[in-house]
């Protein structure tokens, strides 16, 4: 069988659920669920992140412990997925000792290689990124994504990675495009550019940061929350259960902020530590809000809770998936959900389900085998989720409507054999359509194949009830 490995991020446990860890995770189920759907065995992993300063620092304002801190903003993000009806098969965390083993295996492995020296790091480091900030990040002198008191001046004695040794191995493996990983095309070119313009070695431990794991060759220091935080990928297969199997990742899934770290530095890691290369990245873009970027300051932020309360949970989902921001940046809202789940949901495909098993009710369907659209698939391959579906909605639903509104088989009787062909034709489509949305709207999906399997039943009740 078929096995197929996708990961999340994993979560920064200083933050709670918001769209933006919602649209990543989304998308990561609904490409695990194609893949389940075609009888390949899944390993879809997402979890926290929960080393670091920040973490500590953000205990402390609350006057706990860290762990307990931990322990108390872990299960948010656990139970916002699962409120969201996400298919994960393992949520790890970084404060799992299990994991911890792991990083200390891996880091120990880059040490005994000769890939490790000891040199003096100073810079502005953004507490809000947990990094040193290079040229290009500063606006202002500061951390272009956090608020100026995030960034600060560090001079410290740290353990550093010799990433420049492996550059050109990377660069090889990107240009050569079956070895290449890094996706949309876009991502590639960027960090090749970046790559040439030259790379320094990174910092891979911390003195001063208590809330990290020991570093295994210098218990003085701490291991940099970021290698600590990528090695959960790998860590997860070699922990959880007849997972070994699984390594290398089919499909890393990441937001555009941390692409470097995805795409060069994990590289690097393994390619020192000699582990298999993940076989794929792909970097989406950021979300915003009616037009401004999302903040805690502006109170612009909209958490999943938010869009579940008002459009139940897998219609919350279609609305994230179609306007998924795959390659650019998606401007999105609370009002433009709406107008968005009445246009498709309500008005569209709700109403012509309960259209036509209204007409077509006491009609008898035929079995038929479905398969997923090639082009289809290919879409939610390539994580263009909002083409996907629009694809699927023109396909199926729109030719549906249109048919029905140019012959108007309600006009002729019962027992006419055109209005009997038109809604036969309707309800082969409707069923494809639901037949596509199982990835998305699982339960939807079973709602509408339920009213035309073996003979048609009118709904109980509306599907999608229009909102105000
Ligand atoms: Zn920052």
């Amino acid at each position: 069988m078929n096995k197929f490995f996708i990961t999340t991020p994993i979560y920064y446990i200083n933050d709670i659920p918001h769209i933006g860890h919602t649209c990543t995770t989304v998308a990561a189920d609904v490409v695990a669920r194609l893949h389940r759907a075609k009888g390949e065995e899944v390993f879809f992993l997402t979890g926290t992140d929960e080393h670091g300063q920040k973490v500590a620092e953000t205990a402390q304002k609350e006057g706990l412990e860290v762990k307990a801190y931990c322990d108390k903003i872990s299960p948010r993000f656990e139970e916002a997925w699962k409120k969201l009806d996400i298919s994960f098969d393992f949520f790890i965390r970084t404060t799992d000792p299990r994991h911890e083993k792991v990083v200390a295996e891996v880091l120990q492995k880059i040490y005994d290689k000769g890939d490790v020296y000891k040199a003096k790091y100073e810079g502005l480091y953004c507490v809000g990124c947990e990094k040193f900030l290079t040229e290009s990040e500063l606006v202002d002198n500061h951390c272009g994504l956090h608020p100026p008191e995030k960034t600060v001046f560090k001079s410290e004695e740290n353990w550093f990675f010799k990433l420049s040794k492996y550059v050109p191995e990377i660069i090889k493996l990107i240009e050569n495009d079956k070895t290449n990983y890094i996706y949309p095309i876009g991502k590639k070119l960027e960090i090749l550019a970046k790559l040439k313009s030259g790379v320094k070695d990174v910092s891979i431990s911390r003195e001063n940061v208590e809330w990290g794991i020991p570093t295994p060759w210098d218990k003085s220091q701490t291991v940099y929350v970021w290698f600590d935080a990528l090695i959960n990928y790998y860590s997860a297969t070699q922990f959880v259960e007849g997972k070994k199997d699984f390594w290398p990742a089919d499909l890393h899934l990441l937001g555009k902020e941390i692409l470097w770290f995805h795409t060069v530095i994990w590289q690097a890691m393994l390619l020192s530590a000699e582990i298999s290369l993940p076989k794929k990245t792909y970097t989406h873009s950021f979300y915003m809000i009616d037009g401004q970027k999302m903040s805690k300051s502006l109170g612009n932020v909209i958490s999943p809770q938010q869009l579940v309360d008002l459009f139940g949970v897998e219609e919350s989902k279609y609305l994230i998936v179609r306007s998924f921001p795959s390659e650019n940046d998606s401007d999105v809202g609370i009002n433009r959900f709406k107008e968005k789940y009445n246009a498709d949901l309500a008005n569209n495909l709700g109403n012509l389900v309960s259209r036509v098993a209204k007409l077509a009710e006491g009609q008898k369907t035929e079995e038929e085998k479905i398969e997923f659209d090639n082009e289809f698939e290919e879409l939610i391959n390539n994580l263009k989720l909002d083409e996907a579906f629009e694809l699927v909605f023109n396909k199926y639903v729109d030719a549906s409507n249109l048919k029905l509104n140019q012959t108007s088989p309600w006009k002729l009787e019962k027992e006419n054999p055109e209005r009997i062909a038109v809604l036969n034709e309707c309800i082969k489509n409707i069923r494809k359509a639901a037949f596509h949305l199982q990835i998305l709207m699982p339960k939807v999906a079973e709602k509408i194949e339920n009213c035309f399997k073996n003979e048609v039943k009118p709904l109980s009740e509306s599907l999608f009830p229009r909102i105000k």
